[in-house]
């Protein structure tokens, strides 16, 4: 979401003449986005801005964005008495005008929730996949999450908005899409009508011209079996489902307020792979949440091994504020977090190594991105599951989507030889 908003706010501020550098030494305005899921990820952007202080003394405007600038308001001060702008995700769009207009010495906050517009523009840069926000915020309350205090309640984009916006990205060249929202299923919640997440895939199925829709995230307890039904029968849409688990212990999940246990999250699982057997599922997963057990832990190590999930994101439970988790003791061990945590990683390494092992001698259509930045020869896309596909070519097959034979593979990443004709 972060990097999301960010891509469009660069695009902002160039409209207004700013120019993009990545040297922060050259630049007269820094925009650190902080994200407050986890202690790391927001320690993480305070010691970047401290780093850069001393950029201060020849005028640098600091400016701090995202969830972050929401969740500490002017506390945030207390850690980083330099900055001069604080802008929360319903304000990014006011910062071009805020710089505009700054005059030194000023100190300028802008948080809180507000119904406010999503920002209606298109990245230039020449890309051939663009992520779309349809939701911001999020409305359920698991107790570890910040994001309802961070981001605000739901709201959900016009469907109207998304529809004209991607028709534009279309006609600069886009070819994929990925949706996003905390949870894309809940997208429409909030309307008066009963326009759902599905009716907005329909609707962009139509657009002529685009290859390929995916979206992220989908909460277990909202996939339903009418989406994954839309997904199978539909080559344009990502054979590709994040639907984070979290934990496999029923009673980790109600304490964390998931509203769904193992064997509905199981049932989820069994019917996206029914209706497609290709499909690549992968997951979240928190170690540590207050109260795991040993025998929780290893509940949820087994539902690993048996979902046999494509990739994990493996977190360490960090207490955060405002959140119901933060009044329950933060009783699993610094120790015993990071022990649960390798054991994750390491079991679900080679669960991924062998099932892109599983794609060797196999064909697989590649829509190509880009050329490698690190070797020119080699073109860089992703096949219908949204793995990565490297394979040597010189034609320019950007933009195309290409038969690729699977010949190997390396840290998560496939490569091939191309078979046959461009589709
Ligand atoms: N909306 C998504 C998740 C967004 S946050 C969903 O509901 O699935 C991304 C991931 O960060 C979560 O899935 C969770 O695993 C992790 N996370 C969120 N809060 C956390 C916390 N307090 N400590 C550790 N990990 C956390
Ligand atoms: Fe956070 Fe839960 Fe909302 Fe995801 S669904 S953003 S984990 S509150």
């Amino acid at each position: 979401m972060n990097f999301s908003e960010s891509e469009r706010l660069c695009e902002l501020l160039e409209t207004s003449g700013w120019r993009e550098t990545k040297n922060p030494d050259q630049a007269g305005l820094i925009i650190a986005f902080g994200c407050s899921v986890r202690q790391k990820a927001e320690n993480r952007v305070i010691s970047f801005l401290k780093s850069h202080k001393y950029l201060k003394e020849k005028g640098t405007i600091f400016c701090l964005a995202g969830c972050t600038a929401n969740l500490h308001k002017e506390k945030i001060f207390n850690y980083l008495p330099f900055l001069d702008i604080v802008c929360g995700p319903n304000h990014i769009a006011e910062i071009p005008e805020i710089v505009d207009n700054y005059s030194p010495g000023r100190i300028i906050i802008k948080t809180g929730e507000k119904d406010s517009p999503f920002i209606e523009c298109i990245p230039s840069k020449k890309n051939i996949t663009i992520m779309i926000p349809i939701t911001k915020g999020c409305n359920n309350f698991c107790s570890y999450c910040v994001v309802p205090m961070a981001r605000g309640k739901l709201q959900s984009r016009k469907p109207h908005s998304i529809i004209e916006e991607i028709k534009n990205a279309v006609e600069q060249g886009i070819k994929a899409i990925t949706l996003l929202g905390q949870n894309v299923n809940e997208y429409g919640k909030d309307f008066t009508t009963d326009y759902d997440f599905s009716d907005l895939v329909c609707e962009i199925l139509k657009i002529e011209n685009l290859m390929r829709i995916g979206f992220v995230t989908s909460h277990p307890e909202d996939t339903s079996e009418k989406l994954l039904s839309i997904m199978a029968q539909n080559k344009k849409i990502m054979k590709h489902l994040h639907i984070p688990l979290q934990s496999g212990s029923d009673k980790i999940l109600r304490d964390m307020n998931r509203k769904y246990t193992v064997e509905e999250f199981l049932q989820v699982v069994e019917t996206a792979r029914r209706l497609m057997p290709e499909i690549s599922i992968t997951s979240d997963i928190m170690v540590g949440f207050p109260g795991e057990t040993k025998q929780d832990f290893e509940k949820t190590l087994s539902i690993i091994k048996e979902v046999r999930f494509n990739e994990l994101f493996i977190f360490k439970y960090s207490p955060r504020p405002m959140t119901k988790a933060f009044e329950l003791p933060d009783d699993v061990s610094r120790e015993e977090k990071e022990h649960r945590h390798r054991i994750i990683l390491e079991t679900q390494k080679e669960i991924s190594r062998e099932i892109l092992s599983s794609f060797i001698g196999k064909a697989c259509e590649v829509l190509v991105e880009r050329r490698s930045i690190k070797n020119p020869l080699l073109l860089i896309g992703k096949n219908i599951q949204g793995i990565p596909v490297t394979f040597k070519n010189n034609q320019n097959l950007i933009g195309k989507i290409v038969n690729v034979e699977i010949t190997g593979y390396e840290e998560g990443i496939l490569f091939g030889k191309v078979n046959g004709e461009y589709l």
